[in-house]
């Protein structure tokens, strides 16, 4: 089978994390217990996922030109990940996220960087490119205009977009129609349509939004009635980045021609296989282990 051809649209960063005893009040200093880096963002963990899923998978973001960018980088290139339209921006900052992890919880202070370099000229320069892709997708870590521009442009050029509205924030209804997917999680939903009830924003767009429910699956309406497509139970390890796994799964099998309900179950499979596995990427699964588990 060809390899679908997807361009994400979105944030790469580095997660710096700390682990310590004990939380820092302000003024406090404390002494942690480790230190550690971890590529991640939104974006950059949805085009890794697709390329571990067996899709191709073209990024389109912004680094800074410290060593952050360098590493973020050599992470999608040894991931298979395309990189020629990631543009390292001199004199930036990459985003970063800051993140504690202590008393059985975290803190997390996000610096975009330069993730907000996305912007719609950026995204603009690769329109002719972004032509001959079967599906784009992306997030909401970059400008909300450039998602806006995105919506309008995948209507003219016919391409298939896929939104994974998080985090959490309204969206024109011009971006609502303009989007062929949108994948909120339940608070995402609960923001995007002003607290409308899941099951009528459900009924209002068929085929089109479809709500993820953590362990529960996933729901959406097939234009008759709302379906609900269940996940699998597993042994959970860590869920961070599960919704990255099911956005980037569903992406690559409808990307592949796969209909609705069977890329839901092939999202629904990886997107479980990856609560199993420790940090973001590190617990996002190859095609082989997807395949391995749908036998
Ligand atoms: P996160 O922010 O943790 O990455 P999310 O809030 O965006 O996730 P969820 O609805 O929690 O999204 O999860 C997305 C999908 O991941 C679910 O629809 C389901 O397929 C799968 N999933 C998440 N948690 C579990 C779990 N505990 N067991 C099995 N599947 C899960």
């Amino acid at each position: 089978m060809e390899k679908a051809k997807i361009a994400v649209i979105g944030s790469s960063s580095m997660d710096l994390v700390v682990t310590s005893a004990k939380r820092p009040g302000a003024g406090e200093t404390v002494l942690g217990a480790s230190f550690d880096t971890v590529p991640g963002g939104k974006g950059a963990n949805q085009a890794v996922a697709a390329a571990r899923l067996g899709a191709d998978v073209y990024m389109i973001g912004c680094v800074g030109d410290d060593p952050y960018g360098q590493e973020i980088l050599d992470n999608f290139k040894s991931n298979g990940v395309h990189t020629e339209y990631v543009e390292p921006v001199t004199g930036q900052k990459s985003g970063t996220a800051h993140i504690i992890l202590a008393e059985g919880d975290n803190s997390i202070v996000v610096v975009k960087g330069a993730n907000d370099l996305v912007t719609p000229e950026y995204v603009e320069k690769t329109a002719d490119f972004l032509k001959t892709c079967d599906l784009i997708m992306i997030q909401q870590e970059i400008p909300e205009e450039t998602v806006e521009y995105v919506a309008d442009l995948c209507n003219k050029i016919e391409v298939p977009l896929l939104l994974n509205p998080a985090p959490a924030r309204k969206i024109s209804e011009k971006v609502i129609v303009g989007a062929s997917y949108l994948t909120p999680n339940e608070h995402e939903a609960d923001v995007l349509f002003n607290g409308m009830k899941p099951s009528e924003a459900l009924k209002q767009y068929p085929d089109k939004v479809i709500i993820t429910e953590g362990a529960a699956g996933v729901r959406y309406h097939d234009g008759t009635k709302e379906i609900m497509v269940p996940s699998f139970k597993v042994e959970v390890v860590d869920t961070t980045g599960a919704g990255d796994t099911f956005n980037a799964a569903f992406g690559t099998a409808v990307a592949e021609g796969q209909s609705m309900e069977e890329s839901l179950r092939f999202a629904n499979r990886a997107a479980s296989l990856s609560v199993t596995g420790f940090g973001a990427q590190g617990g996002m699964p190859t095609r082989d282990e997807v395949e391995r588990k749908l036998a």
